[in-house]
């Protein structure tokens, strides 16, 4: 079954407006998703990235062109609909892992009993079940990263947007979480929207790849990434994955 496109960007142009100038940070971005992509997002730092995840999150408005998000089989709601991670976990210190996984649902006002079963499976899913009860302080990075990743998925959004997720973990338990967030877009089906600055996490994780340019933002090339699954870390010392990576190095000037 051909799966139906879920997000479709037109030439959209973002102009941020301070006292004294104004900023163009994305000049001409095209880019349409399908449902169920796990399309990596490159470009040069300072290039746009997070501005057209929020533009996507209904953060920032466009300035031109069209956004468009669902289909005529995939409705969507604003806000409901979307799950985000950032580079930092962001948990509330004093509430325990459990009420901060449930914080978008009590937000959203949905059922808290369901959305408990919900996020203790979330949990258990991202490795963190016997942790519901504990405080983020006691948690390591990653173990708060996989928690923040449990809290983007706890209202069952249809789109995921990832901004640098893993940015702050060291190399080790960078590479364990990849190989997580493969399983868990494996198990939730997910469409998802990860901007990094690495290559190889990138081309390790995406379905397709997505390049932008040096800012402000045009969109260079968005392609499938077609290495098969289940992907493991031994692949990245494969001819293919080296094709993938060269190609985009070279799209980033590099
Ligand atoms: P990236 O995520 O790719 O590093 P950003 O989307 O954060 O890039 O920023 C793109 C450009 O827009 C940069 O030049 C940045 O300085 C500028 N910018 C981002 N946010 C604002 C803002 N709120 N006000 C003014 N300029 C901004
Ligand atoms: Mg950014």
């Amino acid at each position: 079954m051909m799966s139906e496109r879920l997000i479709n960007l037109q030439n959209v142009k973002k102009v941020y407006k301070t006292r004294d100038k104004e900023v163009l940070a994305v000049s001409d971005v095209t880019m349409e998703v399908n449902d169920g992509d796990f399309v990596s997002l490159v470009g040069p730092s300072g290039c746009g990235k997070t501005t057209v995840l929020k533009i996507l999150a209904g953060l920032h408005k466009a300035d031109g062109g069209t956004v468009e998000i669902g289909g005529e089989n995939i409705p969507f709601v604003p806000g409901r609909d979307i799950g985000m991670v950032f580079q930092q976990a962001l948990l509330l210190k004093w509430r325990r892992i459990l009420d901060n996984v449930l914080l978008p649902a009590e937000i959203l006002g949905l059922p808290m009993k369901a959305s408990r079963e919900r996020a203790l499976d979330l949990l258990e899913m991202v490795g963190l079940g016997g942790f519901a009860n504990r405080y983020p302080y006691e948690l390591s990075g990653g173990m708060q990263q996989r928690a923040s990743i449990a809290r983007a998925l706890v209202h069952d959004p249809k789109l995921v947007l990832m901004d640098e997720p893993f940015g702050a973990l060291d190399a080790l338990t960078r590479e364990k979480m990849n190989l997580e967030m493969l399983r868990i877009w494996a198990e939730s089906k997910k469409t998802i929207l990860f901007v990094t600055h690495s290559i190889p996490e990138a081309v390790l994780l995406g379905s397709h790849c997505a390049v932008l340019t040096a800012g402000p933002a045009r969109m260079a090339e968005h392609f499938p990434i077609d290495l098969s699954y289940p992907r493991t870390l031994a692949m990245k010392t494969s001819e293919e994955f080296g094709v993938y990576s060269r190609r985009i190095y070279k799209l980033l000037d590099m």
